[in-house]
């Protein structure tokens, strides 16, 4: 009888100097793991570079346990990671990045916690040691802002760097969101989850792809599509800000009429009016943007439940 498989997927853009390096490590790792067969699965995420023609002769060498998909341009990792689950046929799914900055050695230890009752074993970076001092700052304040509005928190410093079982990615993979941002899905889920600590190695080779770009549209989904708070902080300021204008324009002519008409002037009238006219207009942009998140929670389709087990 066939072993069980265990898919090994890993998302790569440009990464033709780590394809072999890292498609090693794992069959080193390997080594050590009796009870399933490895089924690797390059994603490449339309490299411009030798990548696939490095994932074809990987795939020539060892055509029983590697598969590659090649995307028509670059769509993202995260559209890798979506196509690499849908391919995907192991019993647990061990997702790692293609610069063997996720060391494989862990894998031993993910299914052995996997085995252990989790479906979901995450692995945290204790000491980021390719990021400088500014990316550092600004990755800590981004996860500070999104764990402030989400409403599925992730840790600081996680990664996609973890295993999921069969049963997290087929739930993954019944999602029908277009945004998609694993990291926080998987927690979405609710499955029982572990964490091991890891450090973080340096790239293998080349440097990090993530241009400035690429990050702010990663931070926009993580944010929009897990958190309506700065949708429903229009409609706060809204309110918040005509109760003050109706006070203030209230107060202001009462003052004028019956304690001293003399000393309040048309000019600061006519500002407090100007503060409840802004503030009426914020209230209708908010009212306007609850009925949007409707829609968008609507359109986003996530279901609002999943069941874990039944008896
Ligand atoms: N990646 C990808 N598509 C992209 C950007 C990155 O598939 O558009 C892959 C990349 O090849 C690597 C992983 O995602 O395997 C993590 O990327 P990188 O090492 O550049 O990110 P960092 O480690 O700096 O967060
Ligand atoms: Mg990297």
């Amino acid at each position: 009888m066939s072993k069980p498989v265990l898919t090994v997927l890993i998302p790569v853009f440009n990464e033709s100097r780590n394809i072999e390096a890292v498609a090693e490590a794992v069959f080193r790792v390997w080594q050590g793991i009796q009870d399933y067969a490895p089924e690797i699965i390059f994603v490449d995420d339309g490299s411009r570079d030798a990548t696939w023609l490095e994932i074809s002769k990987a795939v020539s060498a060892r055509p029983e346990a590697i598969r590659g998909i090649r995307f028509t341009r670059n769509f993202g990792k995260e559209a890798a990671i979506e196509a690499g689950l849908r391919e995907a046929t192991g019993e647990a799914i061990v997702m790692i990045d293609g610069d063997l900055q996720h060391p494989p050695e862990l894998i031993p230890e993910f299914i052995a916690t996997w085995k252990a009752g989790y479906e979901v074993v995450r692995a945290a970076n204790e000491n980021p040691p390719h990021k400088g001092a500014f990316k550092k700052l600004t990755s800590s304040l981004f996860y500070r802002f999104l764990n402030f509005v989400s409403d599925t928190p992730i840790e600081p410093g996680s990664s996609d760097f973890c295993l999921i079982s069969r049963t997290v990615a087929d739930k993954l993979n019944s999602l029908s969101e277009r945004e998609k941002f694993h990291r926080i899905l998987t927690k979405w889920t609710g499955y029982k989850t572990a964490v091991i600590p890891y450090t973080a190695r340096d790239r293998h080779a080349g440097a990090t792809v993530y241009t400035t770009r690429k990050l702010f549209a990663l931070a926009r989904i993580a944010v929009i599509s897990s958190s309506t708070i700065p949708m429903t902080a229009i409609f706060v300021a809204g309110v918040a800000l005509s109760a003050i204008g109706i006070l203030l324009v209230l107060g202001l002519l009462i003052y004028k009429f019956f304690v001293d008409f003399e000393y309040i002037g048309g000019s600061i009238i006519l500002g407090a009016f100007i503060i409840l006219d802004n503030g009426l207009l914020l209230l209708a942009l908010g009212v306007m943007s609850l009925y949007q998140m409707a829609m968008y929670r609507t359109i986003q389709n996530r279901p609002t439940y999943l069941v874990s087990e039944r008896i």
